[in-house]
């Protein structure tokens, strides 16, 4: 049984900041990669001059306020897009921004989309929440094609979850990822709506989870301040989630078979570092758990 690893090095990691944790290392295995491109980090001072401005009829009126040369849409602009629009509109910003992060990511790596239109390979699949303040593979400092991904609010996972379980399924079966991560982060509406006792309709159900964790550890989360609780909770909640992918059959069986490894973070909106959870199980509960869910 002592085969078996089902969890990772506990301690702080800072993969934004460019720390790498493991000699064997493959979570990082991408890492040289990381600092080559950022999404946010992509400069947009002023559009790329790689094509002649589209001087269409549609954009007569318009063409002082064309956001970017590449811009061959001959379809009328959207109030967003015609200068004047409102600057704070982050959906507005978004398109032209990639259009610029498209033409410098190409510029700077060749190979790179060429590369990702011919399937992917990612080593890592993602269990996070939906927060947009969350963003794995920008924080991670990774690339398009790093990272597959499932998020939810709270990241909970539901054990007859279909969405889940088929993304799980997918990345650990077929595509052969060799991390699974489940990843929690503080100042969670979700936890912190389980802490409360408010109705919140169709998010009821959906957080049921969470609010049994609440039943089973009142005592302790009750004896801390109401942040400190949170933390605690979103805590739980990756340890349980990461309890229901090692109740797969299939995960167990990949990780007998070649090495899969599972990983519990919290990561601190506040300051942008991830938290590595020890998670490591005793051979006892790994010996229960192999007895009760493998199958064939
Ligand atoms: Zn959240």
């Amino acid at each position: 049984m002592g085969v078996v690893r089902l969890t990772g090095q506990s301690g702080l990691i800072a993969r934004a900041a460019g720390i790498s944790r493991s000699s064997s290392g493959s979570l990082l295995a991408t890492q040289s990669r990381a600092t080559r491109m950022t999404a946010p980090s992509v400069p947009h001072t002023k559009p790329f001059s790689i094509s002649t401005p589209v001087s269409c009829a549609s954009h007569k009126n318009t063409s002082a306020a064309s956001p970017s040369s590449l811009d061959i849409n001959p379809q009328p602009k959207s109030q967003t897009d015609i200068a004047g629009a409102d600057p704070t509109d982050r959906y507005a910003a978004g398109l032209r921004l990639n259009k610029e992060w498209a033409a410098q990511t190409a510029r700077d790596h060749p190979s790179l989309f060429p590369t990702l239109a011919s399937g992917q390979t990612p080593q890592i699949l993602w269990i996070g929440c939906s927060d947009s303040r969350c963003p794995e593979t920008t924080f991670l400092g990774l690339e398009p094609g790093d990272v597959f991904v499932h998020r939810n609010i709270a990241n909970v996972l539901h054990p007859g979850d279909l969405s889940s379980s088929a993304v799980i399924e997918y990345a650990v079966q077929h595509l052969r990822v060799n991390h699974v991560v489940v990843c929690g982060h503080t100042a969670c509406g979700g936890v912190a709506a389980a802490l409360g006792n408010k109705n919140l309709g169709i998010l009821d159900p959906w957080l049921f989870p969470l609010r049994q964790l609440r039943e089973r550890n009142l005592k302790l989360l009750q004896s801390m301040p109401t942040s400190e609780a949170a933390s605690k909770l979103a805590e739980l909640n990756v340890r349980e989630g990461l309890n229901i992918v090692k109740q797969k059959s299939i995960v167990l069986n990949a990780i007998q078979e070649r090495g899969l490894q599972l990983h519990g973070l919290i990561y601190d909106v506040g300051s942008g570092v991830l938290s590595e959870l020890d998670t490591e199980d005793s051979e006892e509960v790994i010996r229960a758990r192999l007895t009760a869910f493998q199958t064939e």
